[in-house]
């Protein structure tokens, strides 16, 4: 394969386009159509809903039972799936059997999936939800796993299909965010309940008591490779409610959803669905090129590819590079709701440039935000470029 194919590749089929770019989209095709690595959805639904069985402090009466919280996201909010995180803690061994056996019975692969979750909190450790491959999963529970370590090293000791996701890790309850794990841990609870925790000052902020290390772009600032997803965290609220999760897969189905969300293929928005797709080079939502000092010419300049089609018009559309807003575009004239553009983007200079030899590092991690006039927001997962030195 020449050199050159190694940083440039078509983007995945979806199955929504905006017209706009479906004309102008990748005029340099760099391979023919047939190639098309994957052909995707998107499908959206809340990663993070609590039930009856998360009586917390009993402070939130209106709970629903998980059979109507999970009829509530199928029938009246058009979800296609929903992960019930009730607390590991507050639940019983026979309430967890019951609820995997609702589970499994309520998926319908291709219509909706209903996946086996559960929360995970500690008073030090903040709190994180894991997300299982399939309904046969003991509970984990942060009363015998009292860190995020020792659940990690229980996951892999026992070779269990988990996923973990902490949340709200900037506000009070934080989740340890000293580390991380990159092959469990595949993303950050970017919006939920509580609000946004993208960067400190953010819109929609959850609250002032703030931990300012926390928040998503320090987490990635720190070299975590984690993508963004939305919950509603909803105690008292029904699910989709503030906060879901978009999730590029192959299919409906619980192995396609947790293995795209393994790969990070995923975008976070406030409740409204709205469709992102963001690509660099036309490498997808989650994905990592690796390059060194004699790949940058050909990785550069990068071609950044966006389309949004939201559900109202659109008040800009941002272009995040190591934490920093680098780009923006807003578009005053006809159909409001949709846009798509390329933009190229050079090699440098960014911040923090760190020259080796004749060439800088150039290692950045960009996603895209979009921000509707009516206040709504979304996030995609990164795309992350990794420098190393070929010696
Ligand atoms: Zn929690
Ligand atoms: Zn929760």
């Amino acid at each position: 394969m020449p050199p050159t194919d190694a940083f440039h590749r078509l983007p995945w089929q979806v199955d929504w386009f905006v017209p706009e770019l479906e004309h102008r989209k990748y005029t340099k095709a760099y391979r023919e159509p047939e190639d098309y690595a994957e052909s995707v959805n998107l499908y959206f639904g809340d990663l993070h809903k609590h039930t009856r069985l998360s009586p917390c402090a009993n402070v939130h009466p209106y709970n629903q039972t998980p059979a109507e919280s999970y009829e509530h996201a199928r029938d009246v909010m058009g979800c296609d799936f929903l992960a019930i995180c009730d607390h590991a803690e507050r639940i019983t061994v026979e309430q967890w059997r019951e609820s995997m056996a609702l589970a499994e019975a309520t998926t319908e692969p291709g219509r909706f999936v209903a996946w086996p979750s559960v929360e995970w909190a500690t008073g030090l450790y903040g709190h994180r939800n894991i997300y299982f491959r399939h309904y046969d999963v003991p509970l984990l529970s942060g009363r015998e796993l009292k860190t995020p370590p020792a659940l990690w090293q229980h996951i892999r000791a026992n070779n269990l299909p988990a996923l973990t996701i902490p949340h709200h890790p900037a506000r009070e309850l934080a989740a340890d965010l000293t580390r991380t794990d990159d092959e469990l841990e595949p993303a950050y609870e970017i919006f939920s309940g509580w609000g946004n925790e993208e960067y400190y000052g953010a819109p929609m902020q959850d609250t002032d008591r703030s931990f300012t290390r926390n928040f998503a772009v320090d987490t990635l600032l720190r070299g975590f490779r984690m993508g963004f997803v939305g919950g509603g965290d909803g105690h008292p609220a029904p699910p989709a409610d503030s906060g879901i999760t978009g999730i590029y897969a192959k299919d409906l189905t619980l192995p396609s959803l947790w293995e795209a969300l393994r790969q990070r293929r995923t975008i976070a928005t406030t409740g409204a669905k709205i469709r992102v797709d963001f690509h660099v080079n036309g490498f997808p939502i989650g994905s990592v090129l690796r390059f060194n000092q004699h790949q940058v010419n050909e990785l550069f300049p990068l071609q950044i590819g966006v389309a949004v089609q939201g559900t109202a018009p659109i008040e800009c559309v941002e272009i995040v590079e190591n934490g920093v807003t680098v780009h923006t575009k807003t578009k005053p004239r006809a159909r409001l709701d949709q846009m798509a553009y390329q933009w190229f983007r050079p090699s440098g200079p960014t911040d923090g440039v760190k020259r080796i030899g004749s060439n800088a590092n150039v290692s950045r991690f960009l996603y895209a935000r979009v921000t509707q006039r009516d206040g709504h927001m979304a996030w995609t997962s990164p795309i992350w470029l990794d420098f190393y030195y070929d010696e």
